[in-house]
């Protein structure tokens, strides 16, 4: 599995700022993710050097370009889940394959998707969850519901076949987004995909079944909230860092509260600018770059 000593998630102007600091350091830098949504042909009149103005897309090629000059290996990949490893580092699942990283930097944006499922909130933690991989053990064979359309509810719904044999996808009536590749292993793995809308939620102290918009209703005890692709707010829940509400709680240094994750741009929530994101996305780069050299270097796992 390939390793790097920074893995930078988000190609926006906070990941490729981060990613321009690391890599003009010396530190292997790897930087996941597509076109953020300021990539059109709008224009952005008040960052800061561009008199005439400059279009977002132009704005983010230049940093794109500027990244590749430092040896910042790019991909449009999308990240499914960040894990932390037995020896400290991390292990990013994408749709594409694995990769390793000694430092991670969150860079993915506003991008989450509410379902609109009335009285979900009222059920959180007492059957809703929106992490797998923290909450899906107290699930063991019962009756479980994910809501997503494309590849990060699909494995979701293929990690929650740890735990019980009681699995289904709802994609809340949206056309389906996920390869046929994952549609095939959601199907060998006896998965039923539902093209059907949840109203709402219905139990007593704890979730006990979704409402459909026809009216109709299905038991179920647990229900895993995987629209869209996966957000910096699922990462911190897999990873157990703090929140803002949704947005991702760090410090003056872009540190978040796990030791090696650092945040910046839209996703902490400050002011939501691209000029913010570009600062916010150098202080995280020069946080990550001494978390590296003193957990991976001086310890020789670089
Ligand atoms: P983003 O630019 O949102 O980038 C997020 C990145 O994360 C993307 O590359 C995305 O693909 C990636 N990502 C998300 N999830 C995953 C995942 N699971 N795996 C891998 N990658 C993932 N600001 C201004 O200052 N001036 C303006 O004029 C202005 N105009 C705007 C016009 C529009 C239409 C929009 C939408 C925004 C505008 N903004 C403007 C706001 C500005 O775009 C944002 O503040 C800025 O882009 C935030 O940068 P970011 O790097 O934090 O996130």
């Amino acid at each position: 599995m390939k390793k790097y000593e920074v893995a930078v998630v988000g190609q926006g102007p906070a990941g490729l700022s981060a990613a321009i600091y690391t890599a003009r350091a010396g530190m292997s830098t790897l930087v996941l993710g597509c076109e953020p949504k300021v990539s059109g042909d709008y224009d952005i009149d008040n960052y800061f050097g561009f008199p005439e103005t400059i279009t977002g897309r132009e704005l983010l090629e230049r940093g794109k370009r500027q990244a590749k000059r430092f040896d910042v290996q790019m991909r449009c990949d999308r990240v499914l889940g960040i894990h932390p490893t037995e020896n400290e580092e991390f292990e990013i699942k994408t749709e594409t394959g694995k990769v390793r990283a000694c430092s991670v930097i969150l860079a993915t944006g506003v991008s989450r998707i509410r379902p609109g499922i009335e009285d979900l909130s009222e059920y959180e933690g007492k059957g809703v969850s929106y992490c797998v991989s923290c909450d899906g053990f107290f699930f063991r064979n019962k009756q479980v519901m994910v809501v997503g359309e494309g590849i990060f509810a699909a494995n979701q719904a293929l990690e929650l076949t740890q735990y019980t044999p009681h699995v289904s996808v709802c994609s809340q009536g949206k056309p389906l987004t996920m390869t046929e590749s994952f549609q095939e292993k959601l199907q060998e793995a006896g998965i039923p995909v539902k093209q059907r809308k949840i109203e709402r939620v219905e139990g007593n102290d704890v979730l006990e079944r979704v409402i459909y918009d026809d009216g109709s209703e299905e038991a179920v005890d647990g229900l895993f909230i995987a629209l869209g692709e996966a957000s910096s707010l699922d990462f911190a829940y897999s990873l157990g860092v703090m929140r803002n509400g949704v947005f991702l709680q760090v410090d003056e240094e872009q540190k978040t509260s796990f030791p090696g994750v650092f945040a910046a741009g839209d996703c902490v929530g400050r002011f939501l600018q691209i000029s913010v994101a570009v600062g916010e996305g150098a202080i995280a780069g020069r946080s990550a770059i001494n978390f590296v050299k003193k957990q991976c270097r001086e310890k020789g796992k670089s």
